[in-house]
């Protein structure tokens, strides 16, 4: 093995990192968070990646996109190629299957669930339900991270951010609350319903731009990371749900339990095809 990685087999041994180089892990989302989560696995040599985002490069973007230059905010580079070059330049011997689609696709769902692990960084409810539901029936862990700003009256009133470990049969994103299903159904339900919706009044109100700074997302993405090896390398169970609260400059695990008769944590495990997953797929995607 290269001397890359002797300085963290003082941590976890050599089966540990031998562990992390037979991982095959896949990322949803490669944005502020999904771009550190992909660096971050990058340094610890996991060997195979996933990378699945149908999304471009805005200059917007280049305040946080973890290995974005100029160039791509310019050409409008695939954020997945962005992340894939960026994965590269780190670690030249990494697999990596780049899937430049919807979470909503096919495709997209074919290689989610050839993965053990799966990051989600993904900004809308209605991609965490799929890929709540993809994970349970396909006896996947998931790792879902998100980060919040929240405003009132041009005054920051709280940042921080939650990370949910939800392994198969133990513990989902329904269980910690961090879905709103009513949100989710509207956001998943075709274009056509939406309009519908909209014309009576009812609906999504028009989301404005989210607050996003690279440090924050830097805290949460690191803190999966760190379930992740905690995890991977044996050194301890994951915790299932870490929030952080910026204001008081806090980091607590909650003590959260499988909610009784979670349908999610229940039924769905190991359901596979049964699940229909294809359901969720867009039409043209
Ligand atoms: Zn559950």
């Amino acid at each position: 093995m290269s001397e890359r990685f002797d300085r963290q087999i003082l941590v976890f041994g050599t089966q540990g990192q031998a562990k992390l180089g037979a991982a095959h892990v896949g990322i949803v989302g490669l944005g502020g968070i999904g771009s550190h989560i992909a660096q971050g696995l990058a340094f610890l040599g996991v060997g195979t990646l996933t990378l699945v985002d149908d999304d471009r490069v805005e200059e917007t973007n280049l305040n946080r996109l973890i290995g974005g230059v100029p160039t791509d905010a310019k050409s409008h580079d695939l954020k997945v190629r962005v992340t894939e070059r960026m994965i590269r330049s780190i670690s030249p011997e990494a697999q990596i299957r780049v899937v430049p689609k919807n979470l909503r696709s096919r495709e997209a769902i074919d290689a989610l669930t050839e993965c053990p692990v799966i990051f989600g960084c993904v900004d809308y409810d209605g991609a965490r339900l799929v890929l709540m539901e993809l994970a349970a029936a396909y006896e996947v862990t998931l790792i879902d991270s998100a980060t919040e700003i929240i405003q009132s009256e041009n005054q920051i009133t709280e940042f921080g951010g939650r990370v949910v470990v939800a392994r198969p049969g133990d513990f989902c994103l329904d269980c910690a609350h961090q879905i709103d299903m009513e949100v989710a159904k509207q956001e998943l339900e075709s274009l056509e319903i939406q309009e519908l919706r909209k014309e009576h009044g009812y609906g999504l109100g028009h989301r404005g731009t989210a607050p996003s700074v690279v440090s924050l997302n830097g805290v949460l993405a690191n803190l999966a990371l760190n379930e992740f090896l905690a995890m991977t390398t044996n050194l301890r169970e994951p915790k299932r749900h870490l929030v952080y609260y910026g204001m008081r400059g806090k980091v607590n695990a909650r003590e959260d339990q499988q909610s009784p008769d979670c349908y999610t944590c229940g039924f769905l495990v190991g359901s596979r095809e049964r699940a229909n997953l294809y359901r969720y797929v867009l039409p043209n995607s």
